[in-house]
């Protein structure tokens, strides 16, 4: 059988936590850190019927892409949909955790599926670099406190090169410093020249946690004033942003008529309608795919994209890509994103615990809105 903490463990080395978006809140939302698990349903998000489903098959882990608790909760009870929801789950001992922008930003997940169902090649993420440049961060650490220091930022997210995470380069030297009257030195006294054993710890860190591992360098290390470096990296030369980011911008196999891209979009997703802006005669072949909400980004395709497909477009970001001269296809939030859990069923069913767990993809699933 396997423990709920380990299906966590293996959903964040699939979709690095650490990957997700600032405001985000994935992992795990409700259960015990040791429940058994032996059936998953996997959906889009909960709901009351996917609720039913799951205790009609006595699942104990409900897996979800948006995540059911985003803000804090004032509360628990039955006096709210959603204190109800999460009262049924933990009175019928189902889990639950999400998967959420860290899924988004995760190589060959949703963005891959995307654009290989129009057939793109060249594909890199959309929104890749830009704000999330890469850095080197270079610390001076004591070597008793060498390991704690490196530990504290990998947890913030530095390190992170491709699919490989916990990266650093270690070199051993010697720092020296005078303590001024006024200090209060770690090694040393007041006013006196000191020599320390060092490691000089090297990793790469986005800039997206450069904050964060900052904030973690200062409160795991011994010093009252660290001694770090930060540098900005070009992104072509590391792994990070070429890996990780949102979305997907490629070629298609051969310029098209906006008119039959759109006509493709609908017959693969399986779409009864979209909306888009553009002219349908036009000759597109530079594609950009954002699944979810992503009309304010029409300006990244600027220079980069004939088009760009997303869900989740309001009149003004029409409007935009009617003057950026840009087609803009409303695909759907729930038409680029319903084929997530099928994704996340199969990572689980491909993994080492897949001949343990009874995974189902929510046959009660549905769209929120309908479409007439
Ligand atoms: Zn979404």
């Amino acid at each position: 059988m396997v423990k709920l903490h380990e299906i966590c463990a293996l959903i964040s080395d699939h979709y690095p936590e650490k990957c997700a978006e600032e405001w985000d809140n994935p992992g795990l939302q409700l259960g015990r850190d040791d429940a058994e698990i032996a059936r998953v349903l996997v959906a889009l998000e909960l709901t009351h019927p996917v609720i039913a489903e799951a205790i009609q098959t006595q699942a104990q882990l409900i897996l979800t892409h948006h995540p059911f608790i985003f803000k804090p909760l004032k509360s628990v009870s039955t006096r709210t949909p959603e204190g109800s929801m999460l009262l049924d789950l933990a009175e019928h001992h189902i889990a639950l955790v999400a998967a959420h922008t860290n899924l988004d930003a995760a190589p060959g997940a949703i963005a891959q599926k995307l654009a290989q169902d129009l057939g793109m090649h060249n594909t890199t993420p959309f929104l890749p670099a830009t704000p999330y440049d890469a850095c080197k961060i270079v610390v001076f650490v004591p070597e008793p406190h060498a390991e704690q220091v490196a530990a504290a930022m990998h947890e913030a997210g530095a390190g992170c090169v491709g699919n490989y995470s916990d990266v650093s380069f270690r070199a051993s030297g010697t720092g020296y410093f005078t303590c001024g009257s006024e200090t209060h030195p770690a090694i040393g006294k007041p006013g006196s020249a000191e020599t320390v054993d060092e490691q000089r710890i090297e990793m790469v860190v986005s800039s997206r946690y450069l904050g964060r591992v900052i904030r973690a360098l200062r409160a795991s290390h011994p010093y009252e004033e660290p001694a770090f470096d930060v540098f900005r990296l070009s992104s072509e030369v590391h792994g990070i942003s070429d890996l990780y980011g949102f979305g997907t911008i490629g070629k298609l196999p051969a310029p098209v008529k906006l008119a039959d891209l759109l006509n493709t979009i609908k017959t693969v997703w399986e779409l009864p309608h979209l909306r888009y802006a553009g002219d349908p005669e036009s000759s597109v072949s530079r594609v950009a795919i954002l699944n979810g909400s992503g009309g304010r980004y029409i300006s990244k395709c600027s220079g980069k994209a004939d088009v760009l497909i997303t869900g989740d477009c309001g009149h003004h970001d029409f409007d935009n890509a009617r003057r950026m001269g840009i087609a803009l296809v409303d695909a759907g939030h729930y038409g680029t994103e319903k084929f997530i859990p099928q994704i996340m069923a199969d990572m689980l069913r491909q993994s080492a615990y897949g001949d343990q767990l009874d995974i189902r993809v929510a046959q009660s699933m549905q769209n929120p809105m309908t479409e007439i």
